[in-house]
């Protein structure tokens, strides 16, 4: 079975805390070419099928079949000029190391190795023997394929977070991982949907029960722990659209109910942070729509602000 701590302690730095372990790499190619002054770079989504091992086909399978991978590269061809090329490797051959998808310093290359979609592939399958299927995630969707290729489109939205940080040379206030996770929720909340958050949220819980106890290497990691990334991860996904997400991921006792009313502001504060963070670097093509949407979600904060401030007074002393 799969439940050795070797195992959980592999999958768990998924998303993917190996900065550390590759920034000593200064040597590794990094795919694509840089650009000529005024052109824009490009992402492109490349799989090594000659390195892909029998055993992993079946999950690269499913990822590629999905698409999910190549429609987050679209959007942010479509609406962000890179300074530089970013190719995402699905591969076998990746620095030494690497067993999960991770982001080299530059930005310029995401490694996605194929054993890794193998592990998370697998232990959805288990996840959907044993857990009860909440109701949000609908039946069609629950079941291991969908849920793979859902929670990697989520891994890959935190990988892509990293590449746009550190092509862009984004300001960064907190963890670099935070704000990886952060456009993660962003990007798929908005142009995705639910389905992404929900099936990361699958998957990240089971990594935590796997996890097990935390040790104090957990608790130093540049990832906040697994559990808590579960609940922030539902946390904006609920705060994106109370009015529907309250009943089943509230009332039904996913996302607690302390938690629960810090979110719609915190949804609406992360929402305006990546539009403004993303605004200098809009494509021309895209300007318009970005600036009116960057604009919208000034007006949101602001409100979300304001109606938070109102019941403060309340939801403090009921705590
Ligand atoms: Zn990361």
């Amino acid at each position: 079975m799969l439940s050795s701590g070797e195992y959980a302690a592999k999958l768990k730095t998924a998303c993917v805390g190996t900065l550390l372990l590759v920034a000593g790499f200064a040597a590794v190619s990094c795919g694509g070419e840089g650009n000529t002054a005024g052109a824009s770079g490009e992402v492109t989504v490349v799989y090594e099928d000659d390195t892909i091992k029998p055993k992993d086909r079946h999950a690269v399978e499913v990822v590629r079949k999905s698409g999910v991978l190549e429609q987050t590269a679209d959007w942010v061809n479509k609406s962000v000029d890179l300074p530089h090329d970013l190719v995402v490797k699905v591969t076998g051959k990746v620095p030494p190391g690497v067993t999960d998808a991770v982001t080299q310093p530059d930005g310029r290359t995401v490694f996605v190795p194929p054993a890794f979609l193998t592990q998370i592939q697998e232990t959805l399958r288990d996840v959907v023997k044993t857990v009860k299927r909440p109701a949000l995630v609908p039946e069609a969707q629950f079941n291991a394929d969908d849920l793979t290729s859902l929670s990697t489109q989520f891994i890959f939205g935190h990988e892509m977070g990293h590449a746009l940080q550190r092509q862009l040379l984004l300001a960064n206030l907190g963890l670099e991982e935070d704000a990886a996770d952060g456009f993660a929720s962003f990007y798929t909340v908005n142009q995705v949907g639910p389905g992404p958050t929900l099936a990361a949220a699958i998957l990240f819980d089971e990594i935590a029960r796997r996890e097990g106890k935390l040790t104090l290497e957990g608790f130093a990691s540049d990832h906040p722990v697994t559990q808590q990334r579960v609940f922030t991860f539902l946390c904006y996904l609920e705060g994106s659209d109370p009015k529907t997400f309250y009943g089943p991921m509230v009332d039904a006792g996913y996302l607690p109910k302390t938690r629960a009313p810090l979110c719609p502001q915190a949804w609406a504060m992360l929402d305006y942070g990546w539009w403004t963070q993303l605004q200098p670097h809009f494509t021309e093509a895209f300007k318009e729509q970005g600036d009116k949407t960057q604009e919208k979600a000034l007006d949101h904060l602001t409100a979300e602000t304001k109606a938070f401030e109102k019941q403060l007074d309340k939801l403090r002393s009921e705590q």
